[in-house]
């Protein structure tokens, strides 16, 4: 066959199974779990797997809820990636779209394991916990992704955005440990807490002046005292730190550990800090395997796509884009008006367009990947960049 054709048998493959993919979103839509204990939602998308003759292997990396489907089609050829999220948020559900992204990837997964032949072997990366730092970041640390060669999801937008990046991101807590004591009646017998917790907060927006303006620093005090007339013997701050790339970010983060020791002796408090989620590596998508995925969202007559982007928010699929050549491209499932981490933007994963959002991310992917596997010099191509950008 040639390429034309197993492009059609391909779009023919995901139109087959797009009603059953609805249908799972739907599921899952109706039933979120939070990251980790995904556990019905692994159930559900591991059996679809199964059922496509996928073999199943539950409880990678140590992480309950992760899986990894894999097909063989040929040895020796290239690894290709699929990667599925399905944890939703606290309150609002399934709303930032993980339902679709894990029905999209299984529709990449099936359809191109129906194109005998080829010379690859097709992995399903159930990836749990996103939204709480990732499960990306544990899988990648294992060692899961060794030997893939190219990885791919797509994420449900307002646009359509096949490369943007996102940033670093590290996620500490403070804590500052003083002596407690009556404020009104022995005030000079304690160490106040919450005082050195406000000069961390201002010591870090004195700080912020000498930052690159892609940093981003965003905290709460998760714990401040009990009483007015109580000085706070214990608080706590918690912080996300963000920076393009991992590198300035260490080195921001450097800058800012000095600032709570700072804080600290100013009252003469103690400080220590412990990171209360996983970290984000910097996104960094494969320009080459971004430009392959644009032609064919062109060739399936999409041509609203917006420029590259910076992007300002972080994900777990910057830990995998180290290792791996990758991309995180975005389709469009509404308008602008449309928030995202809402529950109209769950609902909207359950309209016409969630449902058309999981055939095209699916079609855009599996023909992406096969021409990845089709064309050498462009597997090579992408090799290359990926391996410039790591030396
Ligand atoms: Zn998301």
């Amino acid at each position: 066959m040639n390429t034309t054709s197993l492009k059609e048998k391909i779009l023919r493959e995901v139109d087959n199974i797009t009603q059953e993919l609805f249908e799972l979103a739907k599921k899952l839509k109706e039933n979120p779990e939070i990251g980790f204990k995904e556990y019905q939602a692994s159930e559900w998308i591991t059996e679809i797997l199964e059922k496509y003759s996928f073999e199943v292997e539950k409880n990678i990396g140590g992480l309950e809820t992760a899986f990894k489907g894999t097909l063989k089609l040929g040895a020796g050829g290239p690894k290709v990636a699929f990667l599925c999220e399905y944890d939703a948020l606290p309150e609002v559900g399934h709303g930032c779209g993980h339902n679709l992204i894990a029905a999209a990837s299984l529709g990449a997964a099936i359809s191109l394991s129906r194109i005998k032949g080829l010379n690859t072997e097709i992995i399903v990366f159930g990836c749990p916990g996103e939204e709480n730092g990732g499960g990306k970041v544990i899988l990648v640390e294992k060692g899961l992704f060794d030997g893939v060669d190219i990885a791919m999801m797509v994420h449900p937008s307002t646009e359509n955005c096949v490369y943007s990046t996102s940033l670093a991101l590290d996620a500490y807590e403070f804590e500052f440990k003083g002596r407690s004591s009556h404020a009104a009646g022995a005030p000079e017998k304690g160490i106040n807490a919450l005082d050195a917790v406000i000069h961390f907060f201002n010591g870090i927006n004195s700080l912020r002046q000498y930052l690159r303006e892609d940093v981003r620093i965003h905290g709460i005090i998760s714990e401040g005292g009990k009483a007015p007339n109580v000085i706070p013997d214990r608080a706590v701050a918690k912080f996300y730190f963000r920076a393009k790339d991992r590198e300035y970010l260490n080195e921001v983060t450097e800058k800012i550990f000095n600032v709570a020791k700072g804080a600290a002796t100013m009252v003469g408090a103690k400080v220590e800090w412990r990171k209360f989620e996983l970290s984000n590596d910097d996104l960094k998508p494969n320009k080459t395997l971004a430009e392959t995925f644009e032609r064919n969202l062109r060739f399936l007559g999409v041509s609203d796509i917006v420029s590259p982007k910076e992007g300002r928010g972080s994900t777990d699929m910057g830990n995998v884009s180290q290792v791996v050549p990758a991309i995180h491209p975005h389709l469009s499932i509404g308008d602008k008006s449309l928030i995202p981490h809402s529950r109209e933007f769950a609902q909207a994963t359950m309209s016409v367009n969630g449902k058309k959002f999981i055939n095209l991310a699916a079609k855009t992917m599996a023909l992406t990947a096969l021409d990845v596997l089709t064309d050498e010099e462009l597997f090579e191509k992408i090799k290359k960049e990926f391996m410039k950008d790591y030396d």
